[in-house]
């Protein structure tokens, strides 16, 4: 169609490998196009080996041109593209129309396209667009980079950063769960110590800038280690339990109530009116404690409290924590179930306390705890039946101190067991050089405490082993009061003791409130009737009636009778006509050193 020396340029442009195709008409208004394959030439082969996919597109749409690149993309053959519209094998709305395309080459900018491939999947893409100018004709060049693996690691960075943010969650909830443990208490979710010393710390120094009164309550549920016992530790969990829901519901906001461990409990109560408020509240503390209902079948939960209470923030945490403790101590000795404010005198008895325990402590370790001997005479006969062995410490200068000043530290702290077994080998060891003809008896105070470490009948069958005393000779007095809650444990080592051959029996019979109860129940052979009622025998008041009737009573249960602190003849005569077996006091004799006993057993 074209004239010679239009067809001569042509002919020479497709020579030089300037025209890739012919473009012609079909005769029903659409284009035809003819593409020239010529590998060879040099622009060609670099086209063809780009990484991207390119085509030239014509200003119709029209694509004219695609290199291998875009054929992979489209997962379609060349012929398949060459010649079909751009549109086609995009996704999306995106109608390409020649306006458009121009717009795009006006842009001169990259964009993000999504292709469309033979199976139908989107191929995302970045688009580069430049014009191309061949003859007055307007071409644009396209090419197609492919992003998959862009957005692929662009998911897998925005799946990282999700993961990411949970562990920070994670942690920031472990950091929170680490400072709750580390400042509160597991069981109850009360604050610890640590914090609630930090909080009367704070509310001391607050309280130095007012007149106002900072209260701290020492708080232990009474006779815990009797439910734990007895109901196992479940029950005494849930008990725990109950006592810290209470107390929270019954404070102020601004109040703090923390477990410090076991029964004990400790409330700050800062910014109170005056020393009278805080001892309402103790009482309080102590009336809705006391008011819940009684666990299980038992009896009702009651709580000791002990308070102590600083002026103007004077004090530290400490101090005020140890005064609250003494103050409870004295709210238990008290029989529990109150409240009781700390004082200079109690302060002082608690130093006391805490230097008898020190005596005792050191003593022990220095062998200067030693036992005297009180005898005990048959009182139809008059004669030495035997003695009993009562504790003494030897103080650095010579004198002694008797065992109201260390019995009592020892029961609470549990030396009364070691001191216990130290009185035990004296005395067996003391009663080892008595003539055995004599079947003199010699008897040895025990503490309930030591029941507690359950080798009790071990200890004694050593002693008696090691010293080769008949056991028949070997009284175990147990004080009454001391025996409120008998443990069957405690029953089943008595009933050892006893198999062993020992006798037992129980001190200051009267004075303890289930007197009877123990009779029954305790493998007992002698009663030892207090010397309170003693002292009235032969005065014909109450005293005599009751020491009457006990010697009755154990005349009739098979038990010996034996009377403490007998002091007068008129006593002595009085208790013979009662029928009571042994009598033991000052009128025969008063404790004595080992020096002095051998004296009295010769002469028996
Ligand atoms: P207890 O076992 O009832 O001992 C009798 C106490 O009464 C002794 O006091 C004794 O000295 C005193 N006494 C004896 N006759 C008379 C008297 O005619 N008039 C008066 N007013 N008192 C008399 P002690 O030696 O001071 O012992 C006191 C308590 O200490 C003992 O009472 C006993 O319960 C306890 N105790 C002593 N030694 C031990 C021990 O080794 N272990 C344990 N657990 N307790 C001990
Ligand atoms: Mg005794
Ligand atoms: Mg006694």
């Amino acid at each position: 169609m074209a004239r010679l020396a239009e067809a001569e340029d042509t002919l020479r442009a497709i020579g030089a490998g300037e025209v890739d195709a012919f473009v012609v008409p079909d005769g029903n208004d659409g284009q035809r196009v003819f593409t020239l394959e010529s590998a060879d030439r040099p622009y060609r082969i670099f086209v063809e080996n780009m990484r991207d996919g390119a085509a030239t597109v014509s200003p119709s749409g029209l694509i004219l041109y695609a290199n291998r690149r875009l054929a992979d993309l489209l997962a379609r053959p060349r012929q398949d593209i060459v010649g079909a519209q751009l549109s086609t094998f995009v996704a999306g709305d995106a109608l390409i129309v020649p306006r458009e395309l121009r717009g795009l080459r006006d842009a001169s900018e990259s964009f993000e396209w999504e292709l469309l491939d033979n199976h139908g999947t989107t191929v995302p893409v970045l688009v580069g667009v430049s014009a191309l100018e061949v003859g007055g004709d307007d071409l644009t060049c396209l090419t197609f980079s492919d992003l998959t693996a862009h957005k692929s690691q662009g998911r897998e960075i925005a799946q990282l950063s999700v993961i990411q943010a949970e562990q920070m969650a994670d942690l920031q909830d472990a950091q929170v769960a680490l400072i709750q443990q580390a400042t509160h208490d597991a069981l109850t979710g009360l604050p610890n110590r640590a914090l609630l010393v930090d909080r009367i710390d704070q509310a001391l120094s607050q309280a130095q800038r007012s007149a106002r009164c900072t209260a701290v309550y020492f708080l232990d549920v009474d006779r815990f280690k009797h439910v734990n016992d007895t109901k196992g530790h479940a029950a005494g969990d849930i008990v725990l339990r109950r006592v810290a829901k209470t107390l929270t519901s019954v404070l102020r906001p601004m109040d703090t109530v923390a477990r410090l461990g076991g029964d004990e409990f400790v409330v700050l109560a800062p910014d109170i009116d005056s020393r009278l408020h805080a001892v309402d509240l103790g009482t309080r503390i102590v009336e809705v404690v006391c008011r819940q209902p009684e666990f299980g079948d038992g009896e009702p939960v009651t709580i000791s409290v002990g308070l102590a209470v600083s002026m103007r923030g004077r004090k530290n945490a400490e101090t005020m924590v140890s005064e609250a403790d003494t103050a409870m101590y004295k709210a238990k000795s008290l029989g529990g179930a109150r409240a009781e404010i700390f004082d200079e005198a109690l302060g002082k008895q608690a130093h006391d306390r805490l230097s008898a325990h020190n005596i005792l402590e050191t003593a022990l370790g220095d062998h200067r705890v030693v036992a005297h001997f009180q005898p005990l005479v048959d009182i139809r006969s008059r004669t030495v039946a035997g003695f009993e062995a009562l504790a003494r410490i030897v103080q650095p200068d010579g004198s002694l101190l008797p065992p109201a000043a260390f019995i009592p530290i020892a029961e609470d702290t549990g030396l009364v067991v070691p001191l216990g077994e130290r009185i035990l080998g004296l005395a067996c060891d003391e009663a080892r050089r008595w003539p055995l003809q004599s079947e003199l008896t010699v008897a040895v105070n025990i503490s309930a405490r030591q029941f507690e470490p359950g080798d009790l009948t071990m200890i004694v069958r050593n002693v008696l082993k090691a010293t080769d005393l008949n056991p028949r000779c070997l009284h175990l007095e147990l004080t009454e009061t001391a025996l409120i809650d008998i443990h069957p444990e405690v029953l089943t080592q008595m009933g050892h003791l006893r198999d062993l051959g020992v006798h037992i029996g129980l001190d200051d019979f009267g004075t303890g409130y289930a007197s009877l109860t123990h009779l029954r129940r305790l493998p007992v052979t002698f009663v030892k009737i207090d010397q309170s009622f003693v002292q009235g025998v032969g005065g014909g008041r109450d005293d005599d009636r009751i020491v009457s009737a006990v010697i009755d009573l154990a005349a009739n249960l098979g038990l010996r009778s034996i009377a403490e602190g007998v002091e007068t003849e008129a006593q002595f005569d009085r208790l013979l006509e009662l029928g009571c077996d042994q009598a033991q006091g000052f009128l025969f004799g008063r404790p004595l050193p080992p020096s002095a006993v051998a004296a009295i057993v010769e002469s028996s």
